[in-house]
């Protein structure tokens, strides 16, 4: 991706460090951070460092930094104490989905009910 795509990415701005957010984890491949409009007492947001646009362009070469988010997902919801309540995770893709930013991104919602289905 071009340095002007990227300069336009708000998550690739927050790995770079150039727009504030309260990070819980980062590793060389992966960064947790809390989402700036909640949707539950605990909501996080697990990117991949590199821009990826969105599940729908992870290629089969990206497997490990997929197994990465998960269980970074995993990890962060252990050290939130949401284990034993209970949590959510997900992934939304396209405007169905209701993907608001271009940067793959995964959601660990938890400490309250969430109700299913989804609106
Ligand atoms: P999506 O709708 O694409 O699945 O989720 C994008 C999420 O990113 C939303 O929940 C939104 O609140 C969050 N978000 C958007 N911009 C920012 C930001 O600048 N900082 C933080 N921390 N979260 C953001
Ligand atoms: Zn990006």
């Amino acid at each position: 991706m071009t340095d002007i795509a990227k300069d336009e990415c708000i998550f690739c701005r927050i790995v770079a460090g150039d727009i504030p957010a309260e990070v819980i984890h980062q590793d060389e491949e992966i960064l947790a951070f809390r989402d700036n409009n909640a949707q539950a007492p605990t909501h996080i947001l697990l990117i991949p460092r590199e821009h990826v646009s969105s599940v729908a362009e992870l290629d089969t070469s990206q497997e490990s930094l997929a197994g990465r988010l998960l269980l970074g997902a995993r990890s962060v919801a252990e050290s939130e104490g949401l284990v034993a309540s209970g949590y959510r995770l997900v992934v939304n893709h396209g405007a169905d989905g209701g993907q608001s930013v271009g940067h793959l991104h995964l959601h660990l919602l938890g400490g309250r009910p969430l109700g299913w289905p989804p609106g």
